[in-house]
């Protein structure tokens, strides 16, 4: 997948400082677009995700630091990056996790992930779609997980997140289906919905497996692979890159509204 198909595209990628994220506005650069890269972390940390995006394949790529729990700051940066260059593609890849019973959850814990993980995405859409339709070429990808398909314990808001960014992201695959044409490529709006993927994000589950395992971290990434992903293999953060930048190509205008699980059989179950 090595050829620029997406030069003079614009590309928003959420979340793009780590983890899944910044592999995916890594292959969206490799592929020609030009790449707003949106996401927290240290000085350093952002200037090293932009400095690879860039050397990926999008010199002009610009980091946009809005923190997606402020409705307010996600409305500014989309003027932003409309003034800048409107965005053709738009992954909605941030995401936050944290586990504890129902019971023990602390109700601004759940605003908070429900802000970040689903109304941030909400809000890019309802600002991005309207120009995408315009254009006749837009792709939405939002990156879910198995957690928006099947439960388990302790993940009360991570779980409903991810349920509703499935939902809304099949209202809004039907709201634009008709818009654009085969040539054009139209607009689409998909899910991606990883089971495990070796990230920052599940650090803390494979640290609490791998105490239990007492101290073996790979006992620790064994135990949980074992649990629930039938492969016993995680994926590679670019393994999901790869599949969001196919759901780009216009050979992909008729899929939409789809839930696409990367799970090594997680949800087959
Ligand atoms: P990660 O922790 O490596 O990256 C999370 C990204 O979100 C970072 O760039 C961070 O800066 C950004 N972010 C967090 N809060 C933010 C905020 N308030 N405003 C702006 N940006 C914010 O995590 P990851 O594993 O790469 O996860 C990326 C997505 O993939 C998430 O939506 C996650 O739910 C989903 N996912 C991950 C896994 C997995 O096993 N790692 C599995 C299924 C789904």
């Amino acid at each position: 997948m090595s050829d620029r198909f997406l030069e003079g595209r614009t590309a928003l990628v959420t979340g793009a400082t780590s983890g899944i994220g910044l592999a995916i506005a890594q292959a969206l650069a490799a592929a020609g677009a030009r790449v707003a890269v949106n996401g927290l972390g240290s000085q350093a940390q952002v200037a090293q995700a932009l400095a690879s995006v860039q050397a990926a394949g999008s010199p002009e790529a610009r980091h946009f630091g809005a923190d997606l729990s402020d409705t307010a700051a996600v409305e500014d940066m989309m003027a932003q990056i409309a003034a800048w260059s409107p965005a053709d593609v738009l992954v909605n890849c941030a995401g936050v996790q944290h586990a504890v019973p129902i019971a023990q959850m602390p109700a601004a814990t759940w605003d908070r992930l429900i802000a970040i993980n689903l109304s941030a995405a909400f809000h890019t859409m309802r600002l991005a779609m309207p120009g995408m339709a315009e254009r006749g070429f837009g792709r939405v990808v939002n990156i879910a997980s198995v957690h928006g398909l099947v439960a388990s314990v302790n993940k009360s808001p991570y779980v409903a997140s991810k349920f509703g960014l499935i939902g809304l992201s099949k209202v809004a695959g039907l709201e634009y289906a008709a818009a654009g044409s085969r040539e054009s490529g139209g607009i689409t709006v998909n899910c991606v919905c990883p089971g495990w993927v070796e990230t920052p994000l599940i650090e803390p589950q494979i640290v609490a497996r791998a105490e239990a395992a007492g101290g073996d971290r790979d006992a620790g990434i064994r135990e949980l692979l074992r649990e629930k992903q039938p492969s016993q293999r995680m994926s590679l953060p670019e393994e999901i890159a790869a599949l969001v930048v196919w759901l780009c190509r216009k050979e992909a205008h008729n899929l939409t509204g789809a839930a696409i699980p990367v799970d090594g059989g997680w949800t087959a179950q």
